[in-house]
C-alpha cells in the first residue's frame, strides 16, 4: 500500500500572550492509502490540533505535511480550500449541520463549490444519503432526526465529494451505545469497501477496535500501542 499521508517532524506551538505552549512535539508519521486509524489520548493532548493539521484546517509552526504527495504548506489559501473541498471530507463530534436546511440540503452543501449543475448535485447527494441508509429522510430538518441520523447525514455530507480521506474528530461523542455503533459500523464499511483512508479521533476503546490501528497522543508526542 502506498503512503497517502507523511507527517515529519511535526511540530505546533500556540502563542497566547508571552506564553507560548508546544501542543505537538516533533510528530513523524505515515498513513498508508486506506488504512483506518484511531487516534486516542487525553483531553488537551493535542489530538484535535493534529487531525485538524492533516485535514488541513491549521497549519504547522514547524515540520511537514504531505497528503497524496502534496505539500500542504506549499499551498496558498485558496488552494489550500479547493484541495480541502475536493480530498478531505470532515465529520465533527457535533455533526454542524444547518438547522435550517433539509437533510438533503445540507448533503449538498460542499457540492457548491464545485461545477456540478444543480442536478447532479442533487443526484450526488441523494446517493450519499442512501449510502448511510437515510434515503427517507431526505426531507427531514436535523431537529427532526435522531443524534445518530444526525451524524450519518454529516457522514453523507463528508463523502458527497468522494474525497480519499476522512477526517473524524470524535464522532461518536455525543451518542449512544447504539447510534456509535451504527456510525462506527458505518465508517468500517467506508473504509472496506469504499477505499476510504480514515484517521478517527476518540476517547472510547470500543469505537477504537473498529480501526485498524490505534496510536496514542500523550502531551503532544505519539505513542503506538498495539490493539487488535
Ligand atoms: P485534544 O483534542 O486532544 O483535547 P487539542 O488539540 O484541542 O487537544 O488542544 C491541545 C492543547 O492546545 C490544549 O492545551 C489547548 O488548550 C491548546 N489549544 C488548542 N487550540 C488552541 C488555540 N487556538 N490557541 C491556543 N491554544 C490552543
Ligand atoms: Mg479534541
Amino acid at each position: 500500500m502506498a503512503t497517502l499521508i507523511q507527517i515529519r517532524d511535526l511540530s505546533k506551538i500556540y502563542e497566547r500572550g508571552k506564553q507560548k505552549v508546544e501542543v505537538l512535539h516533533h510528530i513523524n508519521l505515515d498513513i498508508e492509502q486506506g488504512d483506518f486509524l484511531a487516534l486516542m489520548g487525553p483531553s488537551g493532548s493535542g489530538k484535535t490540533t493534529l487531525l485538524n493539521m492533516i485535514g488541513g484546517l491549521d497549519s504547522p509552526t514547524g515540520g511537514q505535511i504531505a497528503v497524496g504527495g502534496e505539500h500542504l504548506a506549499d499551498m496558498g489559501a485558496g488552494a489550500l480550500a479547493r484541495w480541502r473541498a475536493a480530498n478531505v471530507g470532515f465529520v465533527f463530534q457535533f455533526y454542524n449541520l444547518m438547522p435550517m436546511l433539509s437533510a438533503q440540503r445540507n448533503v449538498e452543501l460542499p457540492l457548491l463549490l464545485t461545477k456540478l449543475s444543480a442536478s447532479q448535485r442533487r443526484k450526488n447527494a441523494e446517493i450519499a444519503l442512501q449510502l448511510v441508509g437515510l434515503s427517507d429522510r431526505g426531507s427531514h430538518k436535523p431537529s427532526e432526526l435522531s443524534g445518530g441520523q444526525q451524524q450519518r447525514v454529516a457522514i453523507a455530507r463528508a463523502i458527497v465529494s468522494d474525497p480519499t480521506l476522512l477526517v473524524c474528530d470524535e464522532p461518536t461523542g455525543d451518542l449512544d451505545r447504539q447510534s456509535a455503533e451504527e456510525v462506527l459500523g458505518l465508517l468500517r464499511q467506508l473504509n472496506r469497501d469504499h477505499g476510504k483512508t480514515i484517521v478517527m479521533v476518540t476517547h472510547d476503546p470500543k469505537a477504537a477496535e473498529y480501526a485498524n490501528h490505534t496510536l496514542h497522543l500523550d502531551k503532544g508526542t505519539l505513542v503506538e500501542q498495539a490493539t487488535a
